[in-house]
């Protein structure tokens, strides 16, 4: 079998750990990335994964209860590393070699954050989950996949959402939206089509690193998609 893509990063956003539930995670969720990643990984897919926040804290929300916008984004950094943890849980029930790595150093709970060795472990068929974003305030979590992505050379960032890929407008709000197959990176910029925060889409877009943004509730979707079958859509 040929694989398509054979060294990912996966964008899981924290709001899509929890489910039904408007906060925290949900386990049955959990266990369903994990089951799908671990999918990947026994096809010989290298599998890198950046994990979100936002069912827990967002710097943004912050501001509104007073406290500054920086310690806001530390706690949001903080909440990705709680997801990580749960993911690796869930990934090793299913199976998998995990290694957590935390962008703010955490010894006890995560590695820190080594290009090289992060490779090392994707060559030797590790799941590698991504946690603490950059590291530094003002970013976010999709800035970090792409940049993650860039540095340890992935093939494709994977944008996981509940949507099925990019549409003309909000699908859910929009009965009339259009869904794209394919895009330029340009056609996003000229079209002001939302993909991801600006800096993500830059660095992705600079470097050449393609995105597909498709539907990770879907079965099976993760593997389609490494195996070259056409979903959700494709930025190149
Ligand atoms: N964050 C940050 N720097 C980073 C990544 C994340 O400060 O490099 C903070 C930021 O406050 C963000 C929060 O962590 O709101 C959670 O990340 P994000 O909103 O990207 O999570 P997601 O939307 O993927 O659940």
């Amino acid at each position: 079998m040929t694989l398509t893509y054979k060294r990912v990063l996966l964008k899981l956003s924290g709001e899509s750990l929890m489910g039904p539930r408007g906060f925290g995670i949900d386990s049955s969720r959990l266990q369903h990335y994990a089951a799908e990643i671990q999918s990947l990984v026994g096809l010989g897919v290298e599998v890198a994964v950046v994990i979100g926040g936002g069912n827990i804290y967002r710097g943004l929300q912050a501001e509104e209860s007073g406290i500054e916008r920086v310690q806001g984004d530390y706690m949001g950094m903080l909440a990705t590393i709680i997801n990580g943890i749960a993911l690796q849980g869930a990934l090793e029930k299913a199976g998998a070699f995990v290694r957590l790595i935390s962008a703010i150093e955490m010894k006890e709970v995560a590695e820190p954050y080594i290009r090289r060795r992060a490779i090392r472990h994707l060559e030797k068929g590790r799941v590698v989950i991504f946690s603490g974003g950059t590291g530094s305030p003002y970013f976010t979590t999709d800035t970090t996949a792409a940049l993650r992505a860039n540095e340890i050379g992935a093939d494709i960032l994977l944008k996981g959402t509940r949507v099925d890929g990019i549409y003309s407008a909000d699908p859910e709000r929009d009965p009339a939206a259009t869904k794209y197959d394919k895009l330029s990176f340009r056609n996003v910029i000229s079209e002001d089509l939302n993909v991801m925060d600006m800096t993500a889409f830059t660095l992705c877009r600079e470097n050449g690193v393609p995105i597909i943004v498709f539907d990770i509730n879907e079965s099976g979707n993760l593997i389609k998609i490494v195996q070259g079958e056409e979903l959700g859509t494709l930025v190149s």
